[in-house]
């Protein structure tokens, strides 16, 4: 069949992860139309505006797109384009699936982990009181006035949201996901003793959300505990959502258990309209280097084509990948920590070896 798919380079690293991912989706067996559109600071310099209209038009078309990281400037400029994309098209499930390839740096065997994380609200929400500006002021008055806390004038505030549609809508996507692909178990992570009314309802709305799957074991757990139990024992786990901040920290930890950010795939799925993106960001000082790792993008790929219905293609093609892994002779620096310059490849001749290995199943 053919698709559709809006391309977004994105930045930094953005591009060249991107091609190297657009060269073996096109070799997968599945022909691809890219609808190409810009996001960030090329489309502010060429448009005016980091998220211009037309960017999302194609994705609200095509409903599939393929995207690169995009700088976020740090403090000051423009809102991330990340986030806003997100929100703007409701795709309000965030999943990272975090799974050791076999030659896969680490020292951990047999992890096998799904983040999902609620990618609308929590402290993402962009509601946020700059110090000493006018409804700062208000806001501090109405904490002293209702909670009897005095806060002084120098205070800023971004505001955590948590509401009971968005906590059920994600709990019951990892449900459903944990029922469609064979999981065992789901694990709600939460700071619930401290935050009683934000992370108190996301996991109270967790625990209802959990009676209607009898099937599936269901438990929770305090985040900080998460993370200690998460570099201790990491098989333990199965499938974990969590709420927006918890959630992108945790994805992080979890890519490293498996060999890091090179191979950390993920996707942005609404109900009706997916992104799919590498966990990792823009690493601007690699940017024009041919030196990062492609795989993590090409996963992602990998999962487009699942949802694209491309089954048998999506596997031939994640095994192609991870016998490039395997073999160890084509992979990036970060794949073979320590290795010698000579003895790792470029970003575009990981993508020529996963050709090759597509050529030989096919
Ligand atoms: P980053 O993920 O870009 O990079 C951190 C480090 O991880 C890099 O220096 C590099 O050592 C390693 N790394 C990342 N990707 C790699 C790859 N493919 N292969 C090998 N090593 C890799 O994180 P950062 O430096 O904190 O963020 C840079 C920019 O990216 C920021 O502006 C941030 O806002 C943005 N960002 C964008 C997205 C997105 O577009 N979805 C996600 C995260 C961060």
């Amino acid at each position: 069949m053919d698709y559709k798919v809006t391309l977004i380079p994105g930045d930094g690293i953005g591009p060249e992860v991107t091609e190297a991912a657009k060269r073996v989706l096109e070799a997968s067996g599945v022909t691809f139309h890219w609808d190409l559109a810009y996001a960030g600071s090329i489309a502010q310099n060429m448009f005016g505006t980091p998220l211009p209209d037309h960017l999302l038009g194609s994705i609200k078309k095509n409903k599939v797109a393929l995207k690169g990281p995009v700088t976020t400037p740090v403090g000051s400029g423009f809102r991330s384009v990340n986030v806003a994309l997100r929100r703007e098209l409701d795709l309000y499930a965030c999943l990272r699936p975090c799974k050791i390839y076999p030659r896969a740096p680490t020292p951990f065997k047999d992890v096998d982990i799904v983040v999902v994380r609620e990618n609308t609200e929590d402290l993402y929400s962009s509601i946020e009181f700059e110090v000493g500006a006018p409804d700062t002021a208000r806001l501090i008055e109405l904490v002293g006035e209702t909670k009897e806390k005095v806060l002084g004038e120098d205070t800023s505030f971004s505001l955590k949201v948590i509401s009971r549609t968005a906590s059920r809508r994600i709990v019951k996507f990892a449900f459903d996901y944990a029922q469609t692909n064979n999981r065992k178990k789901v694990t709600a992570v939460h700071k619930a003793n401290i935050m009683k009314f934000s992370d108190g309802l996301f996991l109270a709305v967790a625990r209802e959300v959990a009676k209607e799957y009898p099937d599936i074991e269901f438990d929770n757990v305090i985040v900080d505990t998460l993370c200690m139990q998460l570099v201790r024992a990491p098989q333990q786990f199965d499938v974990l959502v969590l709420p927006n901040l918890y959630g992108d920290i945790v994805s992080e930890l979890c890519a490293g258990l498996v060999g890091g950010l090179g191979v950390a795939p993920g996707a942005n799925l609404g109900d009706d309209m997916a992104i799919f993106e590498a966990t990792h960001g823009s690493a601007p000082k690699y940017t024009g280097q041919n030196k990062v790792n492609p795989i993590a993008m090409m996963l992602s790929g990998v999962m487009m084509l699942h949802h694209l219905g491309e089954t048998k293609n999506a596997a031939r093609l994640e095994k192609a990948i991870a016998d490039v892994i395997a073999e160890g002779k084509n992979v990036t620096y970060d794949l073979k920590p320590g290795a010698p310059r000579d003895q790792v490849v470029g970003t575009s001749q990981v993508a020529d070896a996963v050709i090759e290995k597509l050529k030989v199943s096919s």
